[in-house]
């Protein structure tokens, strides 16, 4: 269902995207392609409703952040209930999904007052110069599958509560919990259009990208989109953002308490089943500690339990479609036959409890080498590659040879190493004995090469109150 102006429509595209929960194999709802002229009236009664917003003092928009936030809180189990079987991620990991959701809501109030009473000055005697942030108009966010609720709070929360009104656009894989969390933008009270949501796939966001309304684009997904949305939204005079894929490099240098971290480092690589652009994907050893990371590595990835998120037991889930797990089977053919060992094989490990599923359990692909595909390619699945780099040096040329620039992380007891790494790995979120380096709600969650198109990042700090706002400076003499 699309939700415009106030009201849930059922869309009048064609039926066109299939949904499945992922751990039967089952459809269980279907996506309606929007069409150009849904989009058109989506944006058209959102900058209809951006004109009186923007008048709305932001002390009273914040007020409705806070009507959110609770209401997320009272439904956090309803919502995180959805996720899992649109998405397949373990209860637990949906409900860590709507929390950080939740952080981006209190986030957004925190920095939209920021917009006030700053860089107001008396320049000259009798004349004063301020610097006032204005909205600008009506924003579109296209989201991801892999975090369904969390993606689109990133950016709405901070472009509504700024004074402009948003077109939200979930992925058509997951598009069922954004839909609940329209409902609950209705009973938080916010005003007809100022928060729209139309569904669909690639024509949908066509339909955005060729809409002359729309003033700007929050985007994440995978490179190739995010570099077709940022090229053609520039060139239709739009601010875009633009997050992209990863390939994570984890490197655990000799010195490690391996016993301590083993559990943060397994949750990098398996948690919501790979389907992380924080995940690690490829673990860095040297020639001294590769057997003892390896054997550890691999007893914990053999305990994990695979299955439906809903069962308590589970520790990880399903992927998110069947063409998606026969892609990163292959990932794990081609690791054997372009050189690597196959020591722990996920395909071996799919719950017998749940055939239909599209299960793939951990596995792992030991001594990869430089310009082979696990080692270089972003596989988003349950498969850690290791490699063994000659020295430290060795380690850190090895990672930054990669076109992503997401994360990584360095496990260690020694500072020295952590500030080298720190300083010489191009990655825009670094880890230090933390696997999964995602910056909280009022940092920006950044990434470089191709891992980021645009230049302010999604989530709170000034990059959000950048990019939703456009500045005008008065000077005047009295
Ligand atoms: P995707 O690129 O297939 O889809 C993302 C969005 O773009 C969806 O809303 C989809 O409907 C739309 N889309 C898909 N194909 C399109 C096309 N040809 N033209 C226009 N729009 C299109 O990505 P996905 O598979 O949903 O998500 C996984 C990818 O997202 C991975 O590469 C992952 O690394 C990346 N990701 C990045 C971040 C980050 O912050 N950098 C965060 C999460 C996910």
């Amino acid at each position: 269902m699309n939700y415009v102006n106030g009201k849930f429509e059922e869309g009048e595209g064609n039926e066109k995207y299939e949904v499945f929960n992922p751990a039967f194999g089952e459809r269980i709802s279907v996506v309606r392609e929007a069409k150009r002229e849904e989009v058109d009236r989506a944006v058209d009664l959102a900058l209809d409703a951006q004109k009186k917003w923007m008048k709305v003092p932001i002390s009273d928009r914040i007020k409705y952040l806070f009507k959110l936030e609770n209401l997320m809180w009272d439904r956090i189990d309803q919502i995180a209930e959805v996720t899992t079987i649109e998405h397949g991620k373990t209860f637990e990991e949906s409900r860590g999904d709507v929390v950080r959701a939740i952080q981006n809501v209190e986030s957004a109030a925190a920095a939209s007052y920021q917009i006030m009473g700053r860089n107001n000055k008396q320049i000259a005697n009798g004349i004063d110069e301020e610097l006032v942030r204005v909205p600008i108009g009506v924003f579109a966010v296209i989201s991801p599958f892999n975090f369904p609720v969390m993606i689109p709070f990133w950016f709405f929360p901070y472009a509504v509560t700024l004074g402009n009104t948003v077109v939200v656009k979930p992925s058509e894989k997951t598009p069922m919990s954004m839909e609940m969390i329209m409902s609950l933008v209705r009973d938080a009270g916010y005003p007809e259009g100022v928060i729209q949501l139309i569904n669909g796939g690639r024509e949908a966001v066509d339909h955005i990208l060729e809409n002359k309304k729309v003033a700007g684009i929050s985007f994440v997904g995978s490179t190739p989109v995010a570099e077709y949305v940022y090229k053609k939204g520039t060139s239709n005079r739009k601010r875009v953002q633009g997050g992209a894929s990863a390939k994570n490099y984890v490197l655990v240098m000799p010195d490690a308490d391996l016993e301590g971290v083993i559990s943060n480092i397994i949750g990098s690589f398996y948690g919501n089943a790979g389907e992380r652009c924080l995940a690690g994907s490829v673990l860095v050893t040297f020639p001294e500690n590769h057997d003892r990371v390896l054997n550890l590595f691999r007893k914990h990835a053999s305990e994990l339990k695979v299955g439906y998120g809903m069962d308590k037991e589970t520790d990880m889930g399903p992927l998110i479609r069947r063409e998606h797990m026969e892609r990163v089977e292959k990932f794990i053919e081609l690791g054997q036959n372009e050189g690597g060992k196959l020591v722990l094989d996920g395909r071996n490990s799919k719950p017998k409890k749940y055939p239909g599923g599209f299960f793939l359990g951990p596995s792992i692909v030991d001594g990869v080498s430089e310009g082979m595909a696990v080692m270089k390619e972003e596989i988003f699945g349950p498969v850690a590659s290791f490699y063994t780099a000659d020295s430290f040096e060795d380690a850190i040329d090895a990672i930054n040879s990669s076109r992503y620039g997401n994360a990584s992380s360095i496990y260690t007891t020694s500072g020295l190493y952590a500030k080298k790494f720190s300083d010489s790995v191009n990655a825009g979120n670094i880890g230090v004995n933390v696997g999964v380096a995602a910056p909280v709600a009022f940092y920006p969650f950044a990434g470089m090469k191709d891992s980021f198109f645009g230049d302010l990042h999604p989530q709170g700090g000034d990059d959000g109150i950048m990019f939703f706002t456009d500045r005008k400076v008065i000077i005047s003499k009295w």
